[in-house]
């Protein structure tokens, strides 16, 4: 028997036609060569700012070969800022750590490799010249120490989102890490101060992310901001029921004010299995989790509202076959497999996260003074 025949055969009792595969491989390479994707939360830099080298770094999600496989347009490195920092207030100095090895370790380090962007041109540009756009954005509002003087530092140093809490509640934004814990002052939402961060975010063209926070705290938010709000690392409610993630309804109103969720990789955001499994016996997630996050988007709120944005280097457990950035022709091919156009997924991967950074860039251009 001819070798072609053979696989022909093997195909056909898979229920796959020989021609069909070959045209999913051909749409996949080509989505992977064409979209710009975007990943707006990595936290790669949590590793570089104590040594690790982004060139080889085979213990983490991230590095240089691997992005490049995946094809990888963009990426918003992670200025991490922990609330451990928040005791004897070196919140502010650990962000500045952060923002240097973002610079230092990544992209002065492999200029050929990456380009710094600070708007949606950018990241094109970066495109155009076959190279990775490197963006930042600060994860904990601790970091600003309640003082719109240092977000406005901040901004000129390169940042362009900023996640209101993380796990902690702050100063000014309730987080859903704690909202139900005993001891901790909360605010029901935004305090006064916190409404007058997100006009001044607006005013700089600092995109808004509300990843994390309070449910109060984003529908605050959301009326608060003239421009459009990211979740930069979030999944669904509906899907896994975690106060972490995002209800239907959050979504839609996200969606109706031109937002987008970036849907997280993280096993215990994506499947209720690897949530609900005890510590020492985890479940990992699959690749068809991500997929069924990103349908539920698609279903409530379409396709304008989906992005991605992996927390790679952020967690420690990464679904079956999306194991790190170099696997994202898995998330082409089964999205492809979903009935998802190459349009559509273009849009996933890259152009709604560009349209809403066009926005926000258009809101602070009409509020400047
Ligand atoms: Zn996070």
């Amino acid at each position: 028997m001819k070798k072609h025949y053979a696989a022909v055969l093997v195909l056909s009792a898979l229920g796959l036609p020989a021609a069909g595969l070959d045209k999913i491989d051909a749409e996949v390479k080509a989505i992977t060569k064409s979209a710009i994707l975007i990943d707006t939360h990595n936290d790669i830099p949590s590793f570089t700012v104590d040594g690790a080298d982004i060139g080889n770094a085979p213990k983490n999600h991230t590095d240089i070969p691997r992005l490049k496989a995946g094809g990888v347009g963009a990426i918003f490195f992670s200025v991490y800022v922990s609330s451990k920092y928040v005791d004897g207030n070196h919140s502010a100095n650990r962000a500045l750590q952060m923002i240097d090895t973002v610079y230092t370790d990544i992209l002065h380090r492999y200029p050929k490799d990456f380009s710094l962007a600070l708007t949606a041109a950018d990241i094109e540009r970066a495109h155009r010249q076959h190279k990775i756009a490197g963006l930042l954005g600060i994860e904990g509002g601790h970091a600003i120490e309640d003082s719109p003087r240092l977000l406005r530092d901040y901004y000129r140093m390169g940042v362009r989102y900023m996640t209101l809490t993380h796990t902690n509640t702050n100063g000014w934004a309730d987080s859903s890490g704690d909202i139900n814990k005993p001891g901790v002052e909360h605010h029901n939402g935004l305090t006064p101060l916190g409404k007058d961060i997100i006009h001044e975010m607006n005013r700089l063209g600092m995109m808004v992310d509300i990843s994390h926070v309070a449910d109060k705290t984003f529908y605050d938010a959301l009326e608060t901001s003239q421009a459009p709000l990211i979740a930069s690392h979030s999944a669904c409610r509906a899907i896994t029921n975690v106060p972490r993630n995002m209800t239907d309804d959050m979504i839609k109103a996200l969606a109706q004010k031109g937002g987008v969720i970036q849907v997280n990789f993280y096993c215990n955001f994506i499947s209720q299995k690897s949530a609900d499994a005890p510590k020492d016996a985890p479940v990992r997630a699959t690749l068809a989790d991500v997929v069924a996050h990103i349908d539920h988007v698609r279903q409530i709120a379409g396709i304008d509202a989906i992005g991605i944005g992996t927390d790679f280097d952020g967690i420690e457990c990464a679904p079956i076959g999306l194991d790190d950035v170099s696997k994202f022709p898995n998330l082409t091919r089964a999205l492809l497999e979903k009935g998802y156009s190459p349009a559509d997924i273009k849009k996933i991967y890259g152009g709604n996260t560009l349209r809403l950074m066009r926005q926000v860039e258009k809101v602070a251009a009409g509020l400047q003074h």
